[in-house]
């Protein structure tokens, strides 16, 4: 039997860990091919390429800080070198620096907006192209329940998936007579080493502030993307869909 996803290639930014590392390898189980990048840890982005090669799939590592556009370029044409074509792009790597506005160096704005806005802009930019010429594509950007809401303390990382909803409604109006489509998951509190560190307190308001009363889980992320990377989900684009236990509806 064939897999939804088999014979396409996807390109998943920061999957070495979280959230990314579980769309990896949720669309590799579903039967797509997968470049992982990684931009420091490369032991961990290996082992989701072990895991990946061990049930029968195809991926490689790819070196990449996405911030910076010429890398964002090489690992794009090291997808389509290696793989021959780009079908589904996934922006998810990303940061936060957490700081009262106040007290937040000039630093800490710019290397948030790098890594999680720019890095949106450079991966979309070098594989639009051979996207286009392929008259088919799927593009979902991983922006954040912050972006929409607003959240003190991270006025950089509020700033930045805010933006990358803005850019991809966008860029779904450009894309979407080339039958691209780009698209949101905006996930809600996620259990990962990007939230692992946050004040207990903070965790138990988070779980109270959801009506579902827990943390999301990577692979909840992650099934939201395969969908919206399917072709169940073609007409869909410049959609953002939240995954956040129904935290944002707030009340
Ligand atoms: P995480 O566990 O900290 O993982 C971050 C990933 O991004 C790692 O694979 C890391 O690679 C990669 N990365 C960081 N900077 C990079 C760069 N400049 N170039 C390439 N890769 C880079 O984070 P996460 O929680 O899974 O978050 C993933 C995405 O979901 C982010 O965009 C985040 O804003 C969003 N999000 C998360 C939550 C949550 O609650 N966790 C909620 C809403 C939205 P290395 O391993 O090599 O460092």
């Amino acid at each position: 039997m064939s897999l939804p996803l088999e014979n396409k290639i996807a390109v998943v930014t920061g999957a070495s860990r979280g959230i990314g590392r579980a769309v990896a390898l949720e669309l590799a189980r579903r039967g797509a091919a997968v470049v992982v990048n990684y931009h420091q840890n490369a032991g961990a982005a290996n082992e989701v390429v072990s895991a990946i090669q061990a049930t029968g799939g195809r991926a490689i590592t790819v070196r990449a800080d996405v911030g910076d556009f010429a890398q964002a370029e090489a690992l794009i044409q090291a997808a389509l070198d290696t793989f021959g074509q780009i079908d589904i792009l996934v922006n998810n790597a990303g940061t936060t620096r957490d700081q009262l506005l106040m007290l937040m160096k000039e630093e800490e704005w710019d290397e948030v907006l790098r890594t999680n806005l720019k890095s949106v802009f450079n991966c979309c930019k070098a594989a639009a192209r051979p996207m286009v010429r392929r008259r088919q594509g799927r593009i979902i950007n991983i922006t954040s329940v912050s972006g929409i809401a607003g959240q003190a303390g991270q006025t950089n990382y509020a700033a930045s998936k805010a933006g990358i909803i803005g850019f991809t409604r966008s860029l779904a109006k450009e894309l979407g007579p080339r039958n691209i489509t780009v698209n949101c998951v905006a996930p809600g509190f996620i259990m990962t080493d990007l939230t692992a560190d946050l004040p207990e307190e903070l965790k138990q308001k988070g779980i109270e502030a959801t009506p579902l009363r827990r943390w999301g889980k990577p692979e909840e992320v992650a099934y939201a993307v395969a969908f919206l990377a399917s072709d169940e989900a073609a007409f869909i684009t410049g959609a953002t869909l939240t995954v956040d236990g129904g935290l944002v509806m707030g009340g």
